[in-house]
Order: structure tokens, then C-alpha cells, then sequence
């Protein structure tokens, strides 16, 4: 890595109420997964004005705008979700969300602001970029079935130029405001879905003798799971087995034929995924079939485990430490067991996930909660590090 540059934050201060105004547009019209068209046109309007070039993909919600072109060097993606949640904002912001049932509750609006701003200080930089950066936002993070991450893929955003390295962020109430947290290897979890259709056979509820109870076998099953769980995996291999519906029945007195269970499996090990699933679904047999019940399952795939590649997060590190401090380019314990579809880009292209600091103390900002209020001032170190990060990737590939 070459010596000390300037840092990015003075520039990404002062673009702070451009960022502000994006966050708040994005912010007071939040939009649920593959509906992103308005945060769209905001994305293109912002560009134009910023001068940056961008491509649209008809149909599909997403954008990729690319900063510097014509230069030589190796290309680096920076990667922003724009999907919002189906919560009713509580935080009583001035700029809270105009429609019931949508909020931006995981901060994908400081996201798209902070790559906004990055793109602002990375096109007016006084020092010339060594290579292009690709601006990518990204629909339907929050959908975890397919995701927006793969459309994004098939559409060609890592390709025309073609991308060397990728970096994305996410904001996280655990890490405190002005640090950047970053880890190697396993980051994040795969997380797959499974529903349990336990077939019975119903009747009164004063004669159980007389046939398989779904509720009995559907209630041995959420317990066999957790057993699972901790007789199956190895201790040193995180796990997690949740069961998080429970359908069946109309009232006391009648045992129903069908009991509905819905979960899902999250591990971070892609052996131990296949492995989860053999298992789960040879427990679930064995549970119903010593009662003579019946249970059919489904069990899908949704976003793989994120794996942070360990040159590039490292080479992101280093550029961090020097923009901020050692200090405040943090490393983080070890993974967490949510899942993200920036995943899909690192199973094609070296590069890493940070998390951005916006924990306040003694305010509850919990990500996915109606009062998650993230503090503005995050905006700056967002925009700095993705600019950092991009600067780092190409300065030290080379
Ligand atoms: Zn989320
Ligand atoms: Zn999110």
C-alpha cells in the first residue's frame, strides 16, 4: 500500500446536507422489495445531478452508475440496498415515512445516501481514481428468497467493466457511531426455509386414542429441532434452528388434522447446510412416523453464507485504520447469524461486508423495529469508507 493520502472524511462533511436530503427523500418514501421504482428515479436524479453516468434496467428497480470510467486501473464495486420494511414507522422523525406499513427500519435509506455521497466525493476528488468504481443499488434485499442481488448479477452489474473487487456496509446499532467494524472469512449466515405440514387425524378432543394428534406431533418436532441442534453439529460450528409459525386448530375442544410449522435454518459452514438439511428432515420423519403421522416438508434455499475474503477485507482494514484511526476500524468478535445477499457478489468476487457504526447509547435502535433511528452523523464515515475502501482495494492491487 502507498503512503498516507488525504483523508476522505473533510469532503464527505462537507456533502453531509446533500447526503442528509438524499436520506430523508429516501426515508419519507420507503418501498417494499421489487417495488423500488420512486427510490429509483430519486437514485438517477441524484446521479444526474452529480454528473455521474448510470445504466437502469427497464422492469427491474436497480441502478449502477460508474465513477471514472477511463481509468486504466482495477475496477471496485460499492454496493447499496434500497428496499424498505413492512413496519409502521414509531420514531415520530419530522421525516418519518408518509405510508403505514413501510420503513425504512434497516437503514437501506443511509445506505443509498452514503454511496450517493461517496460517489459525490469520489467523482470531485482533486486526485485522479486509478481505476473505475461502480455505484450498485440494489433492490429486494429484505425479500430472502432470491433476492435483488442476483438479478443485479444477471443483469451484468459485475461486468462492461468488468469488477475486481466489491465492498458493501451495513449500518449496526452494536457497533458505536464513528467506527467501521470489519471481520475475514465467515461473516454472515445462510439462511434456508422450511415449512412441516403434519397430517393427523382430527376429532374430538376428548378421544385422542383415536388417531395420530398434529398438535402433539407438530409440539415433539419444534423440541426434536432444538436437539438437533445441539447433538448433530459440531459446538465450534454455529447453528441455529428457529421455528417461527405454529398453525393449527380452531378452538379447545377439537383436534385438527393438520398442524402448519414454518422456521428456518441458519449455518455459516456450506457442508454443514447440506448436512442440516438430511437431518432435519430424517428427524422430522422419525418424529411423525412413531405415531403413524404424516408430515410432508419443504425446505428451500435462500441467501448463501457471506464469506469476507481475507486479502481484500484486510487491504479494506489497513485503508480504514488510515482514514480513521486504528482505533476506529474495529475487528469484529466473529459472525452474526442474519443473512444478506451481498453474499452472492463475494461467491464471485473477492471483497467484503463492514459494518457501519450507529450505536447511541441509551436509545433503542434495534435493526427491523419501528423506532430504529440511526444518527445521521454515520453518513459522513459511511461515505468515507466506501471511498477509503475503493481507494485501498485499487492503490494496494496494484
Ligand atoms: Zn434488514
Ligand atoms: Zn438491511
Amino acid at each position: 500500500m502507498p503512503g498516507r493520502l488525504e483523508p476522505w472524511a473533510p469532503a464527505a462533511r462537507r456533502v453531509l446536507p446533500a447526503m442528509r436530503a438524499w436520506r430523508m427523500g429516501f426515508h419519507q418514501e420507503p418501498e417494499l422489495s421489487l417495488h423500488e421504482e420512486r427510490t429509483r428515479e430519486k437514485v438517477v436524479r441524484a446521479l444526474t445531478e452529480l454528473n455521474i453516468p448510470f445504466t437502469t434496467f427497464g422492469d427491474f428497480p436497480g441502478v449502477v452508475g460508474l465513477v471514472g470510467g477511463d481509468r486504466p486501473g482495477p475496477v471496485v464495486a460499492l454496493r447499496a440496498d434500497m428496499d424498505a420494511l413492512p413496519i409502521t414507522e414509531q420514531t415520530g422523525l419530522p421525516f418519518a415515512s408518509k405510508y403505514p406499513g413501510r420503513m425504512h427500519a434497516c437503514g437501506h435509506d443511509m445506505h443509498m445516501a452514503c454511496l450517493l455521497g461517496a460517489g459525490a466525493i469520489l467523482s470531485r476528488s482533486p486526485r485522479p481514481l486509478a481505476g473505475p468504481v461502480k455505484l450498485l443499488f440494489q433492490p429486494a434485499e429484505e425479500e430472502g428468497n432470491q433476492g435483488g442481488a442476483l438479478p443485479m448479477i444477471e443483469r451484468g452489474c459485475l461486468e462492461h467493466p468488468k469488477v475486481d473487487y466489491i465492498v458493501g456496509q451495513h449500518v449496526e446499532p452494536s457497533v458505536p457511531l464513528g467506527r467501521v467494524a470489519w471481520g475475514v472469512g465467515p461473516f454472515m449466515a445462510a439462511a434456508d426455509f422450511f415449512r412441516l405440514t403434519v397430517r393427523g387425524r382430527g376429532g374430538h378432543a376428548s378421544t385422542p386414542h383415536q388417531g395420530p394428534d398434529a398438535i402433539v406431533v407438530a409440539s415433539e418436532i419444534v423440541v426434536g429441532l432444538q436437539t438437533l441442534v445441539s447433538r448433530i453439529r459440531d459446538p465450534l460450528d454455529p447453528v441455529v434452528v428457529s421455528v417461527g409459525s405454529v398453525h393449527g386448530g380452531t378452538r379447545n375442544n377439537i383436534l385438527p388434522d393438520e398442524v402448519v410449522l414454518e422456521g428456518t435454518v441458519r449455518t455459516l459452514n456450506p457442508t454443514t447446510r447440506v448436512t442440516m438439511e438430511a437431518a432435519l428432515r430424517r428427524r422430522v420423519r422419525a418424529i411423525a412416523a412413531s405415531v403413524g403421522a404424516r408430515v410432508r416438508v419443504e425446505y428451500r434455499h435462500g441467501y448463501p453464507a457471506l464469506v469476507n475474503h481475507p486479502g481484500a477485507t484486510r487491504t479494506v482494514a489497513a485503508a480504514l485504520g488510515m482514514e480513521f484511526g486504528r482505533d476506529h476500524a474495529v475487528e469484529v468478535d466473529g459472525p452474526i447469524m442474519g443473512a444478506e445477499d451481498f453474499s452472492r457478489y463475494l461467491e464471485r468476487v473477492p471483497g467484503t461486508f463492514l459494518r457501519l457504526g450507529v450505536g447511541i447509547s441509551g436509545r433503542p435502535a434495534s435493526l427491523h423495529s419501528a423506532t430504529f433511528a440511526p444518527d445521521e452523523r454515520a453518513l459522513v464515515v459511511g461515505a468515507a469508507t466506501l471511498a477509503a475502501a475503493a481507494e485501498g482495494l485499487q492503490a494496494g492491487a496494484r
